[in-house]
């Protein structure tokens, strides 16, 4: 069975995040850039798949600019067999990622693709939802644990209130949730033999899809600063402020 895993270039999440200047977006010149921590836990259940036998070669595709061989080459060193990059200056939106996938999946013949359930950058949780829908495959969202077997997969959902399983025949396009796993560092001797490893350049234009986006964002803004806070003498002070300032009790 082959396996795709979707990864992302994003600002990497220990960076406290700055918007620019004229509102346009966020800053991401001189930004530290990592894989998106949830596309890391979809690499290590591929590779977990690719142990138990399950799964018989995984390819990481990212779309983006070139520096997402970076990120591929991350992937590589953990265990992906093959990457694939879409280049492409242009700002991809969800619809786009998941055009340009089914047409990577596609020609790749693949059984299961695995992104994440949200990118940490635009936040949108929407590509594996579109994604299994232009392929016409079952979907299975924020997965906590993945089991393979006889051409179907059994997923269990994080949901509200509990845990939903799920029984879905392959193909599946499923997204990782947080729990699912713990994912691996990768070895110095494995981010050097990545360096080896096979990583395909392709284009929007090659894949026929035109990228261009669809949304146009009007402003982007920072939250409203934390007014400072008082220290108050007395809980007959705190319950008085709560009850006429705050107006909380
Ligand atoms: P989103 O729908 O933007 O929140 O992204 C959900 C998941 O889709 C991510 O965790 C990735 O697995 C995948 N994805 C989104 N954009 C890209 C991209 N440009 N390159 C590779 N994977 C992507």
């Amino acid at each position: 069975m082959k396996v795709i895993v979707a990864v992302k270039r994003v600002v990497d999440y220990n960076v406290k995040v700055r918007v620019r200047s004229d509102g346009t977006g966020v800053e991401t010149a001189n930004v530290k850039m990592s894989m998106n921590p949830f596309d890391e836990i979809a690499v290590e259940e591929a590779v977990r798949l690719k142990e138990a036998g399950i799964a018989s070669e995984i390819v990481a595709v990212s779309l983006g600019v070139t520096a997402c061989q970076e990120t591929l080459r991350t992937a590589l060193a953990v265990g992906a067999d093959r990457a694939v990059l879409v280049e492409t200056d242009v700002e991809l939106q969800p619809l786009a990622v998941a055009r340009l996938l089914k047409s990577v999946v596609e020609r790749e013949q693949a059984q299961l693709v695995l992104v994440g359930k949200q990118a940490i950058d635009d936040d949108a949780n929407q590509t594996g939802q579109m994604l299994a829908a232009l392929l016409g495959w079952a979907q299975a969202t924020n997965a906590c644990k993945l089991e393979i077997a006889d051409g179907s997969a059994r997923v269990t959902r994080e949901v509200d209130g509990g845990l939903e399983t799920l029984n879905a025949k392959l193909p599946l396009v499923m997204s990782t949730d947080l729990r699912l796993n713990t994912p691996r560092y990768a070895t110095l001797p494995n981010i050097m033999k990545a360096k080896k490893k096979q990583l395909e350049m392709l284009s929007p234009a090659v894949l026929g899809v035109d990228p261009t986006p669809r949304l146009r964002t009007l402003d982007v803004s920072e939250p409203a600063g934390r007014k400072a806070g008082v220290m108050v003498k007395s809980v007959a002070e705190l319950v008085e402020k709560l009850r006429n300032e705050a107006k909380v009790i």
